[in-house]
């Protein structure tokens, strides 16, 4: 209830305190996101109540002496990937951290997306931004919306899957190195976002053009963070990003 809660002027409050009484703890006037999670909520805690027992806490990742394990968490952190075929693309992967925690986001579906957002009461409406005609889920954002498309057609990289969740389906294009290509996605992928936020927030036109240059210079930021090796892809990446931006260079000298 996200919209409820950015109403709350006690985030830590406690179970007991809450059902208690809980008309003081929103601000004075609600949106109407807020009052109807406000309703929803009443009605969960209408047959609910809090026993006399002792609560009892632990952690998964704990000793029998119920000291907290710094091997037992790492041992689950590690198991990660057999439970989620994208873990290896997403974590096994070169980019910044910000963005493979993006890129974790954008496979299991939990972007803000207005497609989510609506579904939560935040916006009224779920479509998209760029083009006005398709509600803007993931799919449609980073594969065929406008802009998305043109820019995989442009840079002949089409990462060819049939859902965002599927991030681990994409195979190297032949137009890159096949090493750190899952690299090169994730950076795509980055800046259809930021082009994508800079169209919402920022009031600008959506433009491919833009794109294309913002993904050449992060290429190029990127570079320093890899050995050298990795570092002649980025060459190549910068090299695609260059030709894909030759036609609109020439229409408009
Ligand atoms: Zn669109």
């Amino acid at each position: 209830m996200p919209a409820l809660f950015s109403h709350c002027l006690k985030p830590s409050v406690s179970v007991k305190e809450m059902l208690s009484s809980y008309d003081h703890l929103w601000q004075p006037r609600l949106t109407a996101a807020a009052s109807q999670d406000l309703a929803h909520l009443s009605t969960l805690l209408q047959n609910f109540q809090l026993s006399a027992e002792q609560d009892s806490r632990s952690l998964t990742f704990q000793t029998n002496q119920n000291t907290f394990s710094c091997s037992k968490l790492y041992g689950i952190l590690n198991s990660r990937p057999t439970c989620c075929s994208n873990w290896k693309f997403v974590w096994k992967n070169k980019a910044p951290p910000r963005v493979q925690f993006f890129a974790w986001l954008l496979a299991k579906d939990r972007l803000p997306m207005r497609v989510n957002l609506k579904k939560k009461n935040i916006t009224p409406s779920d479509v998209c931004e760029i083009c006005k005609i398709a509600p803007e889920t993931a799919e449609h954002l980073f594969l065929h919306c406008s802009v998305a498309k043109a820019f995989w057609d442009l840079t002949h990289a089409n990462p060819n899957i049939p859902s965002m969740k599927a991030l681990n389906l994409i195979q190297p294009p032949s137009c890159i190195p096949s090493e750190q290509y899952k690299c090169f996605y994730l950076l795509c992928f980055w800046r259809i976002w930021k082009h994508r936020n800079e169209v919402v927030f920022q009031n600008l036109l959506p433009c491919t053009t833009r794109l294309l240059k913002a993904c050449k210079e992060e290429s190029s930021t990127w570079s320093f963070r890899l050995n050298d090796s990795a570092r002649s892809s980025t060459d190549a990446w910068r090299n695609i990003f260059t030709s894909a931006l030759l036609p609109s260079l020439s229409a408009a000298s």
